[in-house]
């Protein structure tokens, strides 16, 4: 066929390989070059890094700055904060290590001409929270790539990494990645004494509450496919956590934020009744987590819950009350602005739907859960800490190095640190560059060994689905219905559905129990199988064959650490129904797995929790 005879292999040589261009992947490309001046350091993006990652739209603040300079918070109160709406679980060397550095990334971002909101008097950033700064957002993500581009020795636009290499020389060393051009087709293959990866959460592994052409509404960016979670996985990485699954209470239909609305416009929510409905639930909570639910703020989990818990009692919907704060002319400005720095399809939705927040208060919802770790949950790879502060048993290497030498990551794709959000992950992308240009300097002249056999054999797998359709595409038996092969959205509608019966998504109330949870993983297998039968007809569906791929892996980790953690650590977010309760005194630790990529076998074990902050 002319499309792969004209395939050309373009190899990459680079000390630094960062994959993906968002917002951890722009901040470890600028700090790499800071710190290794004559180093190659090479940006791999699947989409355009001027515009891609879940800041894509833009945001209308940024979540996580201390403001130390004027003594508003220090690192340790992040800690405590993060700490406490983990209900207890949060690996508090890496929060530190961010918390600590976070204000310095947002000075740069200022000084780079992102339009921060100041108060006019002090000269301060507007506070939206505690933690939050408000910014007029719809340019934040081309000024945080202008600088990324300017340090990269190149950027790669428009390339999928579907697979990272390693070193036939030293096992367990990373030595590069391999992926496609979206466009062009062309295969390539990168080696790198270091890999940062930095390629997002996932959405789309649950079914999401929009159907048919709705489906690409999601609250988290739907191109955000696991990459993040697949490739260490694959690569034989530890992960962590990968059960924090989160459920976001949102703006219905849209997704809309609601934080702006609670924090900045002092809004509040109330039941179909008009009543304030999260005191009803506060014995029942407390019967279920203990005393986690006198802790302030309470944690976002369970607030989710007593919205579960009123919606199921049949006095839904939940509203935010708007109709007050919306009399006020420069609220009412704030409430529509706050959308159109950054969910402009919730406005859209208002005004097709008749809602005017300022005579109708609007209609929340749960969303479908999604897997991150820069929000406020915390799943993805299991990472050594910062020399100077984390325990021993964190530490084994280079600062935010995975358990693969050579692998770092850093943003959604580090475990155990919520409450990152854009600065904190962009913080997490520098430090994470740091620790790999000293790897990379300590390495002196050895260069990882790719082994040709092993690239050529990726080659071979990851074109195969065009070959798939390309035999079976005459024998269609009706419209889309090959008995050849399967597309990549029969795949997604397929791996969405057990995930949501089984393992604990909207249809099922986010509730699972161990049986559900085992025959999901037989369904998993079975899936797995059948992928190797999927027929992409170009190049985009190839990448959604492998966005799929990686949905499927991460979701397998996802259900094989709720089965594995026999509590209910955070209702709200997922319900255990044969461990219904929280329990301190058998799982006040982090989760661990490791994938066999030979067996397709997964070790589970218990890692402790060490509490450094008082
Ligand atoms: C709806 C929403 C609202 C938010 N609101 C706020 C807010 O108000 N304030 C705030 O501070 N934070 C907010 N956040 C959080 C913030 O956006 C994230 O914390 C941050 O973007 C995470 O950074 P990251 O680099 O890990 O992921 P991303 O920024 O998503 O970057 C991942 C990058 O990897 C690329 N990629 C993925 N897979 C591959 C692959 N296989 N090959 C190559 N490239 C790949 C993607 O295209 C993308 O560019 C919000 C997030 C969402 C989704």
């Amino acid at each position: 066929m002319g499309l792969f005879s004209r395939r050309k292999t373009v190899f990459v040589e680079s000390d630094i390989l960062v994959i993906g261009g968002g917002m951890a992947g722009c901040g470890a490309t600028y700090e790499s070059r800071y710190w290794g001046r004559d180093l190659k350091v090479v940006c791999v993006e699947k989409a355009n890094i001027e515009r891609s990652g879940a800041v894509a739209q833009g945001l209308y603040a940024i979540n996580c700055y201390m403001g130390m300079q004027w003594d508003e918070n220090q690192p340790e109160d992040h800690v405590r904060y993060a700490r406490n709406d983990l209900m207890g679980l949060v690996r508090e060397d890496l929060g530190y290590d961010i918390a600590r550095h976070v204000d310095s990334t947002v000075h740069k971002f200022d000084e780079w001409g992102l339009p921060m909101m100041k108060d006019p008097e002090t000269g301060r950033y507007m506070r939206e929270g505690k933690w939050q700064i408000m910014i007029h957002g719809e340019s934040y993500k081309p000024i945080v790539a202008e600088a990324a581009r300017k340090a990269a020795t190149e950027v790669y636009n428009r390339i999928m990494v579907t697979h990272l290499l390693m070193d036939k020389a030293k096992a367990n060393r990373v030595a590069g990645a391999v992926g496609f051009n979206v466009r062009t087709g062309d295969y390539y293959v990168f080696r790198a004494k270091a890999v940062i990866v930095c390629a997002g959460g996932a959405s789309h592994i649950f079914k999401p509450r929009s159907v048919g052409e709705g489906m690409g509404r999601t609250w988290y960016a739907p191109w955000s496919s696991a990459s993040a979670y697949a490739l260490p996985i694959l690569a034989g990485a530890k992960m962590t956590q990968m059960e924090n699954r989160i459920v976001l209470t949102r703006f219905k239909d849209g997704y809309g934020p609601v934080g702006a609305y609670f924090l900045h416009l002092k809004t509040y929510t109330e039941n179909a009744y008009g009543k304030e409905y999260e005191s009803t639930w506060y014995e029942h909570t407390k019967q279920l987590v203990g005393d986690y639910i006198d802790h302030r703020p309470v944690p976002t989990c369970l607030r989710n819950h007593a919205f579960l818990e009123e919606v199921k009692a049949g006095r839904g919907p939940i509203r935010m009350v708007t109709k007050e704060a919306f009399q006020d002319p420069h609220k009412e400005t704030v409430g529509w602005e706050n959308f159109l720095g950054m969910t402009v399809g919730q406005a859209v939705v208002w005004a097709s739907q008749n809602i005017d927040p300022k005579h109708t208060n609007p209609e929340l919802t749960t969303s479908e859960p999604y897997v991150m770790g820069s929000h406020a949950t915390c799943s993805g790879a299991w990472a050594s800490g910062p020399e100077d502060y984390a325990p021993s048993e964190y530490q084994w290497g280079y600062n935010r190095m995975m358990t693969v030498d050579g692998l770092f990551g850093a943003g959604d794709t580090i475990g155990g640190t919520a409450h990152k959000f854009s600065s904190g992950s962009y913080t997490e992308g520098r430090i994470a560059a740091k620790a790999a240009v000293n790897y990379v300097n300590d390495m002196g002249n050895e260069r990882p060994q790719l082994s040709e056999d092993e690239y050529e054999k990726l080659e071979k797998v990851i074109f195969q689905p065009m070959e798939n359709y390309r035999i079976g595409r005459n024998e269609i038996v009706a419209g889309t219905v090959s008995p050849h092969y399967l597309l990549p959205i029969h795949g997604l509608q397929r791996l969405e559905k057990i995930m949501d019966e089984y393992v604990g998504g909207i249809g099922s109330h986010y509730t699972t129990n161990d049986i559900l949870l085992g025959r999901g993983l037989e369904l998993l297998g079975m899936l797995k199988q059948d992928l190797d039968h999927i027929g992409a007809e170009d190049l985009h569906q190839l990448q959604r064959t492998w966005e799929l791929q990686h949905r499927v892996l991460a979701s397998e980790c996802v259900t094989q650490h709720t089965l594995f953690r026999e509590e209910t650590r955070w209702p709200g977010y997922y319900y255990s129904a044969d461990h219904p309760k929280l329990d301190d005194s058998d799982w006040h630790c982090f989760t661990l797995s490791q994938y066999d990529r030979n067996s397709g076998e997964w070790a589970m074990e218990k890692a402790p929790v060490f509490h450094i902050i008082d």
